[in-house]
């Protein structure tokens, strides 16, 4: 299933390297097992188990990526419970044989519990992961503080003090930093989400929702950069005062509404329309050639003139048509369409002009004589 949403790839991403590294850090630890001299059978059995059950979760994403939720769950509760059996046999084992100090025999897990609960605070929704975290903080951190705090020897050992901050202040920042995070990364996203929202307003005309000038600039510029095949078409609606004057000015905004509507069934997905001002529209077309762009021109000609518009019957446009070349600026490609447009309506309404440049240069020529 391909992924669209940023946030959902980033996520996905996220929960990947999270089992990449825990299989690492399962793996390593198999291997330092393997070759300690004197090896407690816990430590020789639970890391390889870690690195089977991280495998699997990391195959099963590849495989089935829409189970991500419920593969983040299993791989969080398995490294809770990876850290919880050896924090309680080596807690038990230390109150129940006087000479055996916890910190000389408590495996280096307190690194492992703070990043637990940074992902526990990443990956779940933010009750959850308080609640998690709390739990995660109960069975695993408070046993050893409790015995820390009962032998003050230990405690104040180097070790020990380690031991005390690492699962007693170092937890509480990541608890309150982890959070506080995330309501500033929420704040960003919806502050994102409104700039869009305010940004595609701005672009919009409000009678016809199609594009307005100002974003019509914006994308012809673009289309400008991008070069070649890019076709524009500038049209009028012909007499378009007389069916305001006959038909009040509403009907006359109907009228506007409906041939947007039509173009915009019409008009394939990467081109863009865009009402020019008053009742005159732009329209920018990729992949075309000077042909097609003629052809196109004509359609849409008849898109509007052969089926009449409710309350006033037929109405025509008049089009200027013209292709991109590489020279050009906006005001050169604008001047072109838009001597078509005049030369469309110079010849009596209802039809397509397309104009060359060489054409356009042809008549500046004769206007100097
Ligand atoms: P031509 O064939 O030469 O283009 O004649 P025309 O009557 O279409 O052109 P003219 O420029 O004389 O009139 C355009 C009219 O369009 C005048 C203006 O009131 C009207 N108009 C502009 N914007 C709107 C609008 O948003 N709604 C309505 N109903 N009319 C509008
Ligand atoms: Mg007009
Ligand atoms: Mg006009």
């Amino acid at each position: 299933m391909p992924i669209r949403d940023p946030g959902e790839r980033f996520f996905r991403n996220t929960a990947l390297a999270m089992l990449l590294l825990a299989l690492f850090a399962s793996g390593s630890a198999t291997i330092i097992h393997l070759l300690e001299p004197e090896p407690m059978l816990l430590d020789q059995t639970l890391p390889p188990v870690m690195t089977l059950v991280y495998s699997v979760l990391l195959l099963t994403l590849r495989l089935r990526p829409s189970w991500i939720m419920s593969i983040t769950r299993i791989a969080l509760g398995a490294s809770i419970a990876a850290l919880t059996i050896p924090t309680w046999i080596y807690v038990v084992g230390a109150y129940g044989s006087p000479g055996l100090r916890l910190v000389d025999t408590f495996p280096p897990i307190s690194i492992a519990l703070i990043v637990v609960i940074v992902l526990i605070m990443i990956f779940l929704p933010a009750k959850q992961a308080f609640v998690t975290a709390s739990v995660a903080w109960i069975i695993v951190a408070l046993p050893v503080l409790g015995y820390l705090f009962g032998h003050p020897d230990e405690l104040w050992s180097s070790r020990g003090k380690d031991m005390v901050i690492s699962f007693g202040p170092a937890f509480l920042v990541v608890l309150v930093l982890i959070p506080f995070h995330r309501g500033l990364q929420n704040k960003v996203e919806r502050l994102h989400a409104d700039h869009e929202h305010m940004q595609s307003v701005a672009d919009l005309d409000p009678l016809t929702r199609l594009y307005n000038r100002r974003a019509c600039e914006r994308h012809l510029q673009q289309a400008l950069i991008e070069g070649c095949r890019v076709g524009v078409v500038l049209f009028d609606i012909d007499h378009f005062k007389k069916i305001n004057d006959t038909y009040g000015h509403p009907a006359g905004d109907a009228v506007l509404k409906e041939i947007a509507e039509r173009f915009n069934q019409a008009i394939r997905k990467d081109g863009c329309l865009s009402r020019w001002g008053g009742e005159e529209f732009l329209m920018i077309l990729r992949r075309v050639d000077e042909s097609s762009l003629k052809g196109i021109g004509e359609r849409l000609r008849q898109v509007i003139s052969e089926e009449p518009i409710d309350c006033v019957g037929r109405v025509t446009a008049s089009f200027g048509v013209t292709m991109v070349r590489p020279m050009d600026t906006l005001s050169t490609i604008l001047d072109r369409v838009d001597r078509g447009l005049y030369q469309a309506k110079a010849s009596g309404r209802d039809c397509v002009i397309y104009m060359s440049a060489e054409h356009c240069q042809q008549q500046d020529e004769l206007s100097e004589v």
